[in-house]
Protein backbone atom coordinates (compact mmCIF):
# COMPACT_ATOMS: atom_id res chain seq x y z
CA UNK A 1 0.00 0.00 0.00
CA UNK A 2 1.36 3.66 -0.93
CA UNK A 3 2.07 5.71 1.60
CA UNK A 4 -0.64 8.73 2.40
CA UNK A 5 1.33 12.59 1.83
CA UNK A 6 -1.32 15.55 2.61
CA UNK A 7 -0.13 18.86 1.21
CA UNK A 8 -2.26 21.77 2.87
CA UNK A 9 -2.44 24.30 0.88
CA UNK A 10 -3.03 24.84 -2.99
CA UNK A 11 -0.79 27.96 -3.81
CA UNK A 12 2.60 27.95 -5.48
CA UNK A 13 4.18 25.59 -3.20
CA UNK A 14 1.59 23.10 -2.13
CA UNK A 15 0.85 22.23 -5.90
CA UNK A 16 4.42 22.15 -6.58
CA UNK A 17 4.82 19.30 -3.74
CA UNK A 18 1.75 17.40 -4.60
CA UNK A 19 2.88 17.20 -8.36
CA UNK A 20 5.85 16.10 -7.54
CA UNK A 21 5.10 12.64 -5.12
CA UNK A 22 2.41 12.09 -7.44
CA UNK A 23 3.60 9.09 -8.95
CA UNK A 24 5.16 7.67 -5.26
CA UNK A 25 2.38 8.51 -2.75
CA UNK A 26 -1.27 8.53 -2.09
CA UNK A 27 -1.45 12.20 -2.20
CA UNK A 28 -4.11 14.30 -0.65
CA UNK A 29 -4.15 17.87 -1.62
CA UNK A 30 -6.22 20.09 0.88
CA UNK A 31 -7.49 23.77 -0.36
CA UNK A 32 -10.23 25.55 0.35
CA UNK A 33 -10.63 27.64 -3.03
CA UNK A 34 -12.07 26.29 -5.96
CA UNK A 35 -9.63 26.28 -8.40
CA UNK A 36 -6.04 27.38 -8.05
CA UNK A 37 -5.61 31.60 -8.04
CA UNK A 38 -2.13 32.98 -9.97
CA UNK A 39 -2.16 35.46 -7.67
CA UNK A 40 0.82 36.91 -9.14
CA UNK A 41 -1.29 38.20 -12.13
CA UNK A 42 -3.99 39.73 -9.61
CA UNK A 43 -2.88 43.14 -9.94
CA UNK A 44 -3.26 42.99 -13.74
CA UNK A 45 -6.59 41.08 -13.46
CA UNK A 46 -7.66 44.21 -11.94
CA UNK A 47 -7.56 46.31 -14.24
CA UNK A 48 -7.17 44.10 -17.54
CA UNK A 49 -10.68 42.56 -18.53
CA UNK A 50 -8.60 39.73 -20.47
CA UNK A 51 -7.27 38.59 -17.65
CA UNK A 52 -10.20 38.33 -15.38
CA UNK A 53 -10.69 34.49 -15.93
CA UNK A 54 -7.18 33.87 -17.04
CA UNK A 55 -6.15 33.92 -13.12
CA UNK A 56 -8.37 30.82 -11.83
CA UNK A 57 -6.87 27.56 -12.86
CA UNK A 58 -8.86 24.56 -12.55
CA UNK A 59 -6.98 21.67 -10.01
CA UNK A 60 -8.50 18.80 -11.70
CA UNK A 61 -5.38 18.56 -14.32
CA UNK A 62 -3.17 18.65 -11.43
CA UNK A 63 -2.94 15.15 -9.97
CA UNK A 64 -3.11 11.76 -11.88
CA UNK A 65 -3.15 9.50 -9.11
CA UNK A 66 -3.91 11.81 -5.93
CA UNK A 67 -6.92 14.06 -4.69
CA UNK A 68 -7.81 17.74 -4.68
CA UNK A 69 -9.97 18.22 -1.56
CA UNK A 70 -11.77 21.10 -1.24
CA UNK A 71 -11.80 21.74 2.89
CA UNK A 72 -9.29 23.11 5.15
CA UNK A 73 -7.27 22.41 8.02
CA UNK A 74 -8.44 22.89 11.34
CA UNK A 75 -5.81 21.26 13.47
CA UNK A 76 -2.92 19.25 12.33
CA UNK A 77 -0.88 16.59 14.31
CA UNK A 78 2.28 14.78 13.64
CA UNK A 79 0.63 12.02 11.87
CA UNK A 80 -3.19 13.14 11.52
CA UNK A 81 -5.11 15.84 9.98
CA UNK A 82 -8.59 17.33 11.23
CA UNK A 83 -10.55 19.44 8.52
CA UNK A 84 -13.17 21.85 8.63
CA UNK A 85 -15.90 19.43 7.28
CA UNK A 86 -14.97 17.18 10.35
CA UNK A 87 -13.39 14.45 8.55
CA UNK A 88 -9.65 13.60 9.83
CA UNK A 89 -7.13 12.05 7.82
CA UNK A 90 -4.36 9.85 8.63
CA UNK A 91 -1.05 10.82 7.05
CA UNK A 92 2.55 9.58 6.82
CA UNK A 93 3.90 12.82 5.88
CA UNK A 94 2.70 16.20 6.28
CA UNK A 95 3.42 19.10 4.57
CA UNK A 96 2.34 22.16 5.52
CA UNK A 97 1.90 25.22 2.24
CA UNK A 98 -0.50 27.64 3.84
CA UNK A 99 0.74 30.63 2.68
CA UNK A 100 -0.21 33.94 3.89
CA UNK A 101 -3.35 36.69 3.48
CA UNK A 102 -2.75 40.03 2.36
CA UNK A 103 -5.18 42.76 1.22
CA UNK A 104 -7.22 42.83 -1.88
CA UNK A 105 -6.62 42.58 -4.73
CA UNK A 106 -2.79 41.40 -3.99
CA UNK A 107 -4.60 38.21 -2.78
CA UNK A 108 -7.98 37.16 -3.09
CA UNK A 109 -10.18 36.51 -0.41
CA UNK A 110 -12.88 34.48 -1.92
CA UNK A 111 -13.12 30.79 -2.09
CA UNK A 112 -15.23 30.63 -5.32
CA UNK A 113 -13.53 31.67 -8.54
CA UNK A 114 -17.03 33.38 -10.27
CA UNK A 115 -17.08 35.47 -6.86
CA UNK A 116 -13.62 36.66 -6.98
CA UNK A 117 -13.78 37.36 -11.37
CA UNK A 118 -16.90 39.37 -10.05
CA UNK A 119 -15.13 41.36 -7.51
CA UNK A 120 -12.24 41.93 -9.78
CA UNK A 121 -15.04 43.19 -12.29
CA UNK A 122 -16.36 45.83 -9.88
CA UNK A 123 -13.13 46.86 -8.78
CA UNK A 124 -12.07 47.61 -12.39
CA UNK A 125 -15.75 49.73 -12.14
CA UNK A 126 -14.90 51.79 -9.49
CA UNK A 127 -11.09 52.25 -10.69
CA UNK A 128 -12.89 53.60 -14.07
CA UNK A 129 -15.00 56.01 -11.92
CA UNK A 130 -11.56 57.34 -9.93
CA UNK A 131 -9.72 60.28 -11.32
CA UNK A 132 -7.47 60.14 -8.53
CA UNK A 133 -6.07 56.84 -6.68
CA UNK A 134 -3.93 56.69 -3.62
CA UNK A 135 -1.62 53.72 -2.77
CA UNK A 136 -0.40 53.00 1.03
CA UNK A 137 2.21 51.22 0.53
CA UNK A 138 5.89 51.49 -1.61
CA UNK A 139 6.98 47.92 -1.58
CA UNK A 140 6.22 45.69 -4.79
CA UNK A 141 2.75 45.61 -4.58
CA UNK A 142 1.87 49.19 -4.54
CA UNK A 143 4.46 50.00 -7.11
CA UNK A 144 3.32 47.42 -9.33
CA UNK A 145 -0.09 48.41 -9.00
CA UNK A 146 0.54 51.97 -9.63
CA UNK A 147 2.30 50.90 -12.85
CA UNK A 148 -0.70 48.60 -13.90
CA UNK A 149 -3.23 51.71 -12.94
CA UNK A 150 -1.29 53.98 -15.71
CA UNK A 151 -1.30 51.55 -17.99
CA UNK A 152 -4.56 50.90 -18.56
CA UNK A 153 -5.86 54.51 -17.64
CA UNK A 154 -2.53 57.53 -17.80
CA UNK A 155 -4.77 60.46 -17.19
CA UNK A 156 -5.87 59.28 -13.84
CA UNK A 157 -3.73 60.71 -10.94
CA UNK A 158 -1.68 58.18 -9.06
CA UNK A 159 -0.23 59.02 -5.35
CA UNK A 160 1.95 56.37 -3.42
CA UNK A 161 2.87 56.85 -0.20
CA UNK A 162 5.37 54.99 2.68
CA UNK A 163 6.28 55.34 5.88
CA UNK A 164 9.98 54.49 4.65
CA UNK A 165 12.43 56.79 3.08
CA UNK A 166 13.04 54.90 -0.08
CA UNK A 167 10.84 52.15 -2.41
CA UNK A 168 11.19 48.39 -1.83
CA UNK A 169 12.80 47.14 1.44
CA UNK A 170 15.13 44.37 0.57
CA UNK A 171 18.65 43.75 -0.37
CA UNK A 172 18.98 45.67 -3.58
CA UNK A 173 21.12 47.81 -5.13
CA UNK A 174 20.72 51.68 -5.19
CA UNK A 175 20.77 51.60 -9.25
CA UNK A 176 17.68 49.29 -8.67
CA UNK A 177 15.73 51.79 -7.12
CA UNK A 178 16.91 54.58 -9.05
CA UNK A 179 15.60 52.73 -12.41
CA UNK A 180 11.98 52.63 -10.43
CA UNK A 181 11.93 56.38 -9.56
CA UNK A 182 12.58 57.06 -12.99
CA UNK A 183 9.82 54.39 -14.54
CA UNK A 184 8.01 55.89 -11.62
CA UNK A 185 8.40 59.33 -12.84
CA UNK A 186 7.57 58.88 -16.59
CA UNK A 187 4.60 57.24 -16.06
CA UNK A 188 3.91 60.22 -13.69
CA UNK A 189 3.39 58.50 -10.03
CA UNK A 190 3.61 60.42 -7.27
CA UNK A 191 5.66 59.34 -4.54
CA UNK A 192 5.25 60.76 -1.28
CA UNK A 193 7.90 58.59 0.98
CA UNK A 194 9.08 59.12 4.40
CA UNK A 195 5.96 60.26 6.28
CA UNK A 196 2.17 58.17 6.76
CA UNK A 197 -1.19 59.18 6.76
CA UNK A 198 -2.52 60.68 10.08
CA UNK A 199 -6.07 58.84 9.47
CA UNK A 200 -7.18 56.37 7.09
CA UNK A 201 -9.43 57.72 4.73
CA UNK A 202 -12.88 57.70 5.65
CA UNK A 203 -14.37 55.92 2.57
CA UNK A 204 -13.43 52.00 2.70
CA UNK A 205 -10.63 50.38 0.63
CA UNK A 206 -11.28 50.34 -3.37
CA UNK A 207 -14.66 52.06 -3.05
CA UNK A 208 -14.90 55.33 -5.23
CA UNK A 209 -15.94 58.27 -3.04
CA UNK A 210 -13.60 61.47 -2.81
CA UNK A 211 -11.72 62.18 0.23
CA UNK A 212 -8.64 64.42 1.48
CA UNK A 213 -6.28 62.87 3.75
CA UNK A 214 -2.74 64.67 5.59
CA UNK A 215 0.47 63.34 6.36
CA UNK A 216 2.34 63.27 9.11
CA UNK A 217 5.11 65.15 7.03
CA UNK A 218 1.90 67.77 6.47
CA UNK A 219 1.04 67.05 2.94
CA UNK A 220 -2.20 67.09 2.02
CA UNK A 221 -4.02 64.71 -0.52
CA UNK A 222 -7.16 64.11 -2.17
CA UNK A 223 -8.02 61.53 -3.91
CA UNK A 224 -11.47 59.36 -5.18
CA UNK A 225 -10.27 55.85 -4.22
CA UNK A 226 -7.81 54.32 -2.19
CA UNK A 227 -6.08 50.36 -1.11
CA UNK A 228 -3.72 49.36 1.28
CA UNK A 229 -0.75 47.80 -0.06
CA UNK A 230 1.24 46.31 2.76
CA UNK A 231 1.17 43.79 5.32
CA UNK A 232 0.77 40.43 5.50
CA UNK A 233 -1.72 38.08 8.12
CA UNK A 234 -0.31 34.35 8.68
CA UNK A 235 -2.66 31.90 10.17
CA UNK A 236 -1.23 29.00 11.53
CA UNK A 237 -4.02 28.16 14.58
CA UNK A 238 -4.35 24.93 13.25
CA UNK A 239 -0.73 23.64 14.61
CA UNK A 240 -1.48 20.88 17.51
CA UNK A 241 0.63 21.03 20.26
CA UNK A 242 3.38 18.52 19.26
CA UNK A 243 3.79 21.45 16.32
CA UNK A 244 2.86 24.92 18.52
CA UNK A 245 6.57 25.22 19.28
CA UNK A 246 7.46 25.99 15.74
CA UNK A 247 5.22 28.54 15.61
CA UNK A 248 7.17 32.00 16.10
CA UNK A 249 5.25 35.13 17.80
CA UNK A 250 4.34 36.35 13.59
CA UNK A 251 3.08 33.22 12.92
CA UNK A 252 5.62 31.85 10.67
CA UNK A 253 7.09 28.39 10.63
CA UNK A 254 10.71 27.43 12.01
CA UNK A 255 11.85 24.74 9.89
CA UNK A 256 15.04 23.25 9.59
CA UNK A 257 17.64 23.23 6.63
CA UNK A 258 15.83 19.96 5.38
CA UNK A 259 12.47 22.09 5.99
CA UNK A 260 11.06 19.93 8.97
CA UNK A 261 9.54 21.51 11.80
CA UNK A 262 12.13 21.33 14.31
CA UNK A 263 11.94 17.87 16.49
CA UNK A 264 9.25 16.26 13.89
CA UNK A 265 10.01 13.56 11.00
CA UNK A 266 6.92 13.58 9.43
CA UNK A 267 5.97 17.37 9.12
CA UNK A 268 7.37 19.56 6.38
CA UNK A 269 6.31 23.52 5.70
CA UNK A 270 6.96 25.67 2.26
CA UNK A 271 6.03 29.30 0.96
CA UNK A 272 5.52 31.89 3.02
CA UNK A 273 4.37 30.54 5.77
CA UNK A 274 7.92 29.22 6.84
CA UNK A 275 10.30 31.72 8.61
CA UNK A 276 13.74 31.17 6.00
CA UNK A 277 14.93 34.20 6.03
CA UNK A 278 14.66 35.33 2.44
CA UNK A 279 11.84 36.79 0.07
CA UNK A 280 8.83 35.64 0.05
CA UNK A 281 8.23 34.70 -3.16
CA UNK A 282 6.33 31.84 -5.50
CA UNK A 283 9.71 31.40 -6.90
CA UNK A 284 11.32 30.63 -3.30
CA UNK A 285 7.92 28.10 -2.66
CA UNK A 286 8.79 26.21 -5.59
CA UNK A 287 12.00 25.80 -4.81
CA UNK A 288 11.22 24.71 -1.14
CA UNK A 289 8.81 22.26 -2.78
CA UNK A 290 11.23 20.53 -4.62
CA UNK A 291 13.67 20.15 -1.86
CA UNK A 292 10.41 18.79 0.56
CA UNK A 293 9.34 16.38 -2.63
CA UNK A 294 13.15 14.99 -2.57
CA UNK A 295 13.44 14.36 1.10
CA UNK A 296 9.83 12.77 1.22
CA UNK A 297 10.56 10.59 -1.19
CA UNK A 298 14.19 9.74 0.18
CA UNK A 299 12.15 8.85 3.40
CA UNK A 300 9.25 6.85 1.55
CA UNK A 301 12.06 4.89 0.12
CA UNK A 302 13.70 3.75 3.43
CA UNK A 303 15.81 6.57 3.98
CA UNK A 304 19.16 8.36 3.70
CA UNK A 305 20.75 11.46 3.38
CA UNK A 306 18.09 14.47 2.69
CA UNK A 307 18.43 17.67 1.09
CA UNK A 308 18.82 20.87 2.38
CA UNK A 309 17.61 24.26 0.94
CA UNK A 310 19.87 27.44 0.91
CA UNK A 311 18.07 30.95 1.57
CA UNK A 312 17.93 32.55 -1.99
CA UNK A 313 19.21 35.63 -2.41
CA UNK A 314 17.20 38.58 -2.70
CA UNK A 315 16.09 38.85 -6.52
CA UNK A 316 12.72 39.99 -8.44
CA UNK A 317 11.00 41.36 -11.34
CA UNK A 318 8.87 43.94 -10.39
CA UNK A 319 6.73 44.96 -13.51
CA UNK A 320 5.29 48.52 -14.06
CA UNK A 321 2.54 47.39 -16.29
CA UNK A 322 2.47 44.82 -19.36
CA UNK A 323 5.40 47.11 -21.22
CA UNK A 324 7.66 48.28 -18.36
CA UNK A 325 9.73 47.11 -15.26
CA UNK A 326 12.86 47.20 -13.15
CA UNK A 327 14.68 43.45 -12.42
CA UNK A 328 17.47 42.92 -10.27
CA UNK A 329 19.26 39.29 -9.87
CA UNK A 330 22.80 38.95 -8.51
CA UNK A 331 23.49 37.05 -11.63
CA UNK A 332 22.65 40.21 -14.53
CA UNK A 333 22.33 43.28 -12.46
CA UNK A 334 19.89 45.71 -13.02
CA UNK A 335 17.50 45.44 -16.02
CA UNK A 336 15.21 47.95 -17.11
CA UNK A 337 11.96 48.27 -18.60
CA UNK A 338 12.26 45.99 -21.89
CA UNK A 339 14.16 42.97 -20.85
CA UNK A 340 11.64 43.10 -17.71
CA UNK A 341 8.93 43.24 -19.90
CA UNK A 342 10.25 40.28 -21.86
CA UNK A 343 10.93 38.49 -18.73
CA UNK A 344 7.42 38.85 -16.69
CA UNK A 345 4.81 40.91 -19.38
CA UNK A 346 2.80 36.99 -19.37
CA UNK A 347 2.95 37.06 -15.80
CA UNK A 348 4.31 33.60 -16.02
CA UNK A 349 0.87 32.12 -16.97
CA UNK A 350 1.67 29.47 -18.99
CA UNK A 351 4.31 28.17 -16.68
CA UNK A 352 1.89 27.64 -14.34
CA UNK A 353 -0.95 25.97 -16.75
CA UNK A 354 1.51 23.90 -17.91
CA UNK A 355 2.24 23.01 -13.95
CA UNK A 356 -1.65 22.34 -13.60
CA UNK A 357 -2.38 20.60 -16.69
CA UNK A 358 -4.97 22.79 -17.91
CA UNK A 359 -5.55 23.49 -21.61
CA UNK A 360 -4.65 26.54 -22.80
CA UNK A 361 -7.87 27.57 -24.28
CA UNK A 362 -6.43 30.65 -27.16
C1 LIG B 1 0.62 40.95 -6.34
C2 LIG B 1 1.68 39.93 -6.10
C3 LIG B 1 2.60 39.63 -7.10
C4 LIG B 1 3.58 38.67 -6.88
N1 LIG B 1 4.48 38.39 -7.87
C5 LIG B 1 5.41 37.43 -7.69
C6 LIG B 1 6.32 37.08 -8.73
O1 LIG B 1 6.30 37.67 -9.81
N2 LIG B 1 7.20 36.09 -8.52
C7 LIG B 1 7.26 35.43 -7.34
O2 LIG B 1 8.09 34.53 -7.21
N3 LIG B 1 6.41 35.73 -6.32
C8 LIG B 1 5.50 36.71 -6.47
N4 LIG B 1 4.63 37.02 -5.45
C9 LIG B 1 4.71 36.30 -4.17
C10 LIG B 1 3.92 34.99 -4.25
O3 LIG B 1 2.59 35.24 -4.61
C11 LIG B 1 3.96 34.25 -2.92
O4 LIG B 1 5.29 34.13 -2.50
C12 LIG B 1 3.33 32.88 -3.09
O5 LIG B 1 1.94 33.03 -3.23
C13 LIG B 1 3.65 31.94 -1.93
O6 LIG B 1 3.14 30.69 -2.23
P1 LIG B 1 2.64 29.70 -1.06
O7 LIG B 1 2.36 28.40 -1.73
O8 LIG B 1 3.56 29.74 0.08
O9 LIG B 1 1.29 30.35 -0.52
P2 LIG B 1 -0.04 30.85 -1.27
O10 LIG B 1 0.19 31.03 -2.72
O11 LIG B 1 -0.49 32.01 -0.45
O12 LIG B 1 -1.05 29.64 -1.10
C14 LIG B 1 -1.50 29.22 0.15
C15 LIG B 1 -2.75 28.40 -0.07
O13 LIG B 1 -3.09 27.78 1.16
C16 LIG B 1 -4.50 27.80 1.30
N5 LIG B 1 -4.79 27.67 2.74
C17 LIG B 1 -4.64 28.61 3.71
N6 LIG B 1 -5.00 28.12 4.91
C18 LIG B 1 -5.37 26.83 4.71
C19 LIG B 1 -5.85 25.79 5.56
N7 LIG B 1 -6.00 25.96 6.88
N8 LIG B 1 -6.14 24.58 5.00
C20 LIG B 1 -5.98 24.37 3.66
N9 LIG B 1 -5.54 25.33 2.82
C21 LIG B 1 -5.24 26.54 3.33
C22 LIG B 1 -4.92 29.11 0.69
O14 LIG B 1 -6.29 29.10 0.28
C23 LIG B 1 -3.96 29.23 -0.50
O15 LIG B 1 -4.51 28.71 -1.68
C24 LIG B 1 3.65 37.99 -5.64
C25 LIG B 1 2.73 38.30 -4.63
C26 LIG B 1 1.76 39.26 -4.85
C27 LIG B 1 0.78 39.56 -3.75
Amino acid sequence: MASTVVVIGGGYGGISVAKALDDIADVVLVEPRETFVHNVAALRAAVDPDWTERIFIPYDGLLTRGTVLRDSAVRVRPTAVELRSGTRIVADYIVLATGTRSPYPAKLDVEQAADGAAKLRATRAELARADRVLLLGAGPVGLEFAGEIKSAWPDKAVTVVDPAADLVSGRFPDEFRAELRRQLGELGVELVLGTSLRELPGTDPGRTGGFTVTTGSGVEITADIWFPCYGAAIDTDYLGPELRPARRADGRITVTTDLRLPGQHTVFAVGDVTALPELKMARAAQAHAQVVAENIRTLLQGGGTLASYRPEEDAIVLPLGPKGGVTYASEVGVLGAGPSADLKGGLFLDMYLELLGAVVAR
